[in-house]
């Protein structure tokens, strides 16, 4: 007998078993917290609101072979492109599409940047180098 939370979850545990047949290529195992990790691991849980949706955003990220990335900009460019994978996923998988869950993470995303990028000195938005590092044009011109 299962019980009434774990039935709950059916439709995200129906979905992953789902997506281990079409893709056998991924690993899918439970953690703490939805994530993918190249190269073929992707973690789920915690099972909440919208879980359909996250994991087929994080295969997504699997799927467009998402790696690591150095620029804080390009973190924002893939997650871009692993929401645009999930819809397509979606609509094959017949998982409700919600534009304003999907917007929330992406916003999230961007407060990350925009907060990362802000020189704590002046204020003014850095720019980051491809040795990951940001720099102020204002603070660093004067600096020198
Ligand atoms: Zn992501
Ligand atoms: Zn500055």
């Amino acid at each position: 007998m299962q019980n009434d939370k774990e039935e709950d979850f059916g439709n995200i545990k129906k979905l992953i078993k789902m997506v281990q047949h079409d893709y056998p290529q991924f690993r899918v195992i439970e953690g703490k917290k939805f994530a993918f990790r190249p190269p073929k691991t992707i973690i789920v849980g915690p099972f909440a609101p919208f879980c359909e949706l996250t994991f087929l955003h994080e295969l997504g990220h699997a799927l467009c072979g998402h790696k690591c990335f150095r620029l804080d900009l390009e973190r924002i460019k893939i997650e871009n492109e692993a929401w645009d994978k999930a819809k397509a996923l979606a609509a094959i998988y017949k998982v409700p599409i919600d534009e304003d869950y999907i917007q929330d993470e992406l916003d999230s995303y961007r407060e990350w940047l925009h907060k990362k990028s802000r020189c704590p000195n002046c204020g003014l938005t850095r720019y980051q180098t491809t040795d990951s590092l940001y720099h102020c044009p204002r603070c660093e011109s004067f600096a020198g």
